[in-house]
């Protein structure tokens, strides 16, 4: 599939403006700016205790369908910092960097590759219409020092994408593990970019988390393995979201593609923002090991055990990102939906799929005075709790509670009442219908593991 023009729906909910959820996030502790005491610091966030536990779930459940359900896919988790020539081999030293130009009117900041063609063409602000600047570059890498002793100490570098990584652990990965070709690597991991533009909340951040499979492939088989995983990542991304119209593939134009690669491919998602990547689905080649071969003198070719056929494998990236994979969640998943009834009761809810919300399960006892409801009620969050995230909660009226739990996208809330007492069983109110049943104690447990636990 290639880029399609998007058809609305009938009945689309409308896209969510990032403020509603940067407001959510501070208040039900999902994300803070960093150092906000001090100011803060721009495109640098800290995730609170909800957030804490959704990208736990999140990583969680990638690594799972990545790693632990593919015989021939493991993992690593490398170090934030490198040998500097990792960088020069890698290209990024040269050219990573972002080309911009500054309004001399507004003196606002704009990536040349951001602006509309026209403004480019014509030298315009696309905001004021002012004269803009000649474009200058910026390298994105951030640096950093080792050693203590000042002129010893050697200039390197904090990662500015994760993978790099895999490949310098390669040929260990191969030799330990005994893998043999097809293979993949997977990784989770920060990385650091000076972005010169930062914004949108977690959308452009300067230290952000990645996850990257690089495959490992013989030449002969790379478009096999190629159509694989695109369709494995594209299936995987539309089964955590609400809103499947909003996700499709963009094929990279022959002028976007690197020398070496042959097909790119986005995953992108439509937020407020408009189409924008998700994932990216790259044709590496040889590109990377033949690089880091070159610049370290190590061989990092292959022998095939049974041909004996001495190649450097080929490599299929797909290369996504954590904190944008949360905020895509959180815009899929938000809505606002006005009480039929009155002001009073007007319910923002998230949508969020029940593999990946924070809390799992809220359990409530209908009143708080009552010793054996709340005596109940506490052995089954205890219970619980052994298994997922379990909220106890019992200030405020109950419909006051339910609210709370939607707000977060809890998927279940358990209530203990007098007839609990009576016939051992609980209510279960289920986020988006709303709808209630009665369950036995007994089969509570089995009842929300099969729904809260990935399969
Ligand atoms: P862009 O064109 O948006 O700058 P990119 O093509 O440089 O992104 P990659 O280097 O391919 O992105 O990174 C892979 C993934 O990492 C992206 O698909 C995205 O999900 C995530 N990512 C990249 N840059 C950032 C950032 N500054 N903040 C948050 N996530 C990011």
């Amino acid at each position: 599939m290639t880029q399609t023009e998007h058809k609305p729906e009938v009945n689309e909910t409308p896209l969510v403006p990032i403020e509603k959820i940067v407001s959510l996030c501070k208040r039900r502790g999902f994300v803070f700016p960093n150092s906000e005491i001090y100011g803060g610091v721009a495109g640098i966030y800290d995730f609170g205790p909800l957030g804490v536990e959704m990208r736990n779930n999140i990583r969680r459940y990638w690594w799972w369908s990545m790693v632990q359900t593919h015989d021939n896919v493991v993992g690593i988790e490398g170090a934030n910092i490198t040998h500097p020539r990792v960088w020069e081999a890698s290209g990024h030293v040269e050219n990573f960097v972002d080309i911009l130009v500054d309004c001399k009117k507004c003196k606002r900041r704009f990536r040349i590759d951001h602006l509309p063609p026209e403004n480019v063409e014509q030298n315009k602000c696309p905001v004021c219409g002012g004269e803009l600047t000649e474009p200058r570059k910026f390298n994105l890498l951030m640096e950093t020092y080792l050693g203590v002793v000042e002129g010893d100490r050697m200039k390197t570098y904090l990662r500015g994408e994760a993978c790099q990584n895999i490949y310098l652990d390669y040929d260990n990965v191969q030799k330990s593990s005994r893998m043999q070709i097809p293979f993949g690597i997977c990784q989770i991991g920060k990385a650091y970019r000076n972005e010169v533009t930062p914004g949108n909340f977690l959308f452009r951040q300067r230290e952000f988390e990645q996850w990257d499979l690089q495959f490992f492939v013989h030449p002969s088989e790379m478009q096999k393995w190629f159509d694989y995983w695109k369709e494995y990542r594209f299936n995987w991304y539309q089964s955590i979201i609400n809103h499947k119209d909003r996700l499709h593939f963009r094929e990279h134009g022959s002028d976007e593609l690197a020398h070496y690669a042959r097909q790119a491919f986005d995953i992108e998602y439509r937020t407020v923002l408009g189409w924008q990547e998700w994932e990216g689905i790259h044709w590496r080649q040889d590109w990377d090991l033949s690089r880091h071969s070159q610049y370290s003198g190590q061989d990092l070719s292959y022998t095939d055990p049974l041909t004996k056929e001495r190649y450097i494998p080929w490599i299929v990236e797909t290369s996504g990102g954590v904190d944008r994979t949360f905020l895509n969640l959180l815009l899929d998943a938000y809505e606002e939906q006005p009480d039929p009834m009155g002001k009073d009761n007007d319910r923002t809810v998230l949508h969020l799929h029940p593999w990946l919300a924070p809390v799992k399960v809220a359990v409530l006892p209908l009143q708080k005075n009552k010793e054996e409801i709340v005596s109940t009620a506490k052995s089954i969050h205890k219970n619980l709790q052994r298994f997922m995230v379990s909220q106890y909660d019992d200030i405020q009226n109950i419909g006051r509670r339910y609210r709370r739990q939607d707000e977060i996208g809890t998927p279940y809330c358990v209530t203990i009442d007098f007839q609990t007492l009576e016939d051992q069983t609980v209510t279960v109110r289920e986020r988006d219908s709303m709808s209630q049943i009665r369950l036995p104690i007994a089969e509570l447990q089995m009842y929300l593991l099969e729904r809260v636990t990935w399969k």
